[in-house]
């Protein structure tokens, strides 16, 4: 079935590379809770209707702890927009907003399907226009965010190259180490290196790829998107965490257990230590993820918690204003930090925000 192009909207950015897609800390904005609410039921009500089928899982762009498996990795549509299964999310608890004429509809129209009769036929033939969303991510941004995307993408455009060769120089020990050397020449114009055993072509052009080595150095990075979550790299002993976390040995490791999901406590309970033979959700990942919701928790700080604690001087200075927001954010993570000195590492004072490129009073319906 052919039929008008189907409308994208709630695609972000996914690396520094990126410049089309915004961040979706650049577009939170006011929306009456009632709409709000709306809005994202009409969004997971598009679950009725699996446009694309994914490979990969999502991740919430504010590291808010959520399960990346909880973002889905599928595309939904209603028959006229069409959206990653994940962006409810982002409107329910991040306050995102959306193109006023998709919340027009979102009020406005009933679900496309509504999971009774026939299921109708939306994925054959119709293409995607992203022009809408494209358009209005360019009118929202914010103009600080770019300069610092731009920055990043400039040091990673200088870190790259290295990381590309050293990549490549890997894979020709390699082919080396497993192949050996034959005789002649290698075919390619020009080349005066001894082929592979077997080849007619030499290590450095059988090792030469066209495929992106350096991407890692395009990352959207945690602070960057200025947030206080925890890199996989910030916990240093995640194992002797868990245990703290599992015999509850602190009043901190006790409210935390308290609030972590039962998969998690089952994971760290099982866990050996060992670090190999996981496969994606790791007990490494499942504490990066419990440790990002406690970030976000506005009731982690209290005096008597924390008494057995040595804070630094900050973090006890910052307590004392009862702080909201990304301050709330900051204070939680130098929390953690205090309490686990040994486990977690530090990190500075300066993330920076993302603030919003939005213009009050502007699109609200
Ligand atoms: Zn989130
Ligand atoms: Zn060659």
């Amino acid at each position: 079935m052919r039929g008008p192009l189907l409308r994208h909207i709630g695609y972000w950015i996914n690396d520094v590379r990126e410049e089309t897609l915004c961040a979706p800390q650049e577009v939170v904005g006011f929306l009456p809770p009632k709409i709000r609410t709306r809005v994202a039921d009409y969004l997971d009500r598009g679950g009725n209707e699996v446009m694309l089928a994914q490979g990969g899982t999502s991740w919430c762009r504010f590291c808010c702890g959520i399960e990346s498996t909880a973002m889905g990795s599928q595309e939904w549509s209603d028959g006229h927009w069409v959206w990653p299964a994940g962006l409810s999310h982002y409107v329910r608890e991040h306050e995102v907003m959306l193109p006023e004429e998709f919340i027009r509809d979102a009020q406005a129209k009933h679900p496309f399907w509504d999971g009774a009769g026939k299921r109708p036929e939306l994925m054959s033939g119709r293409g995607v226009d992203a022009t809408l969303w494209e358009t209005w991510c360019a009118s929202h941004r914010s103009p600080a965010f770019v300069q610092r995307l731009r920055r990043a993408r400039d040091e990673a455009d200088v870190r790259a190259p290295a990381v590309r060769e050293a990549a490549w120089q890997a894979r020709i020990r390699e082919a080396l180490a497993t192949r050996g050397l034959g005789s002649g020449n290698c075919q390619f114009a020009g080349c005066r290196e001894t082929p592979l055993a077997g080849m007619r072509i030499c290590a450095r052009h059988y090792a030469w790829s066209p495929s992106d080595d350096a991407s890692s150095c395009y990352q959207l990075d945690r602070r960057l998107l200025g947030s206080f979550a925890f890199g996989y790299d910030e916990i240093g002993d995640a194992y002797s965490l868990t245990r703290k976390l599992i015999s509850s040995a602190d009043p901190v490791s006790s409210f935390i257990r308290g609030r972590s999901k039962a998969g998690s406590l089952q994971l760290w309970a099982d866990w050996n230590g060992s670090e190999e033979n996981w496969q994606g959700y790791t007990p490494r990942t499942s504490l990066m993820n419990e440790l990002d919701a406690v970030v976000y928790w506005a009731g982690l700080w209290d005096e008597r918690r924390f008494a057995g604690v040595v804070l630094r001087d900050e973090t006890r200075r910052m307590a004392g204003t009862t702080p909201s927001g990304h301050d709330l954010r900051r204070l939680n993570r130098w929390l953690l930090e205090d309490a686990y000195p040994s486990e977690l590492r530090r990190i500075g004072m300066e993330v920076v925000p993302i603030l919003s490129g939005w213009v009050v009073g502007d699109g609200e319906p």
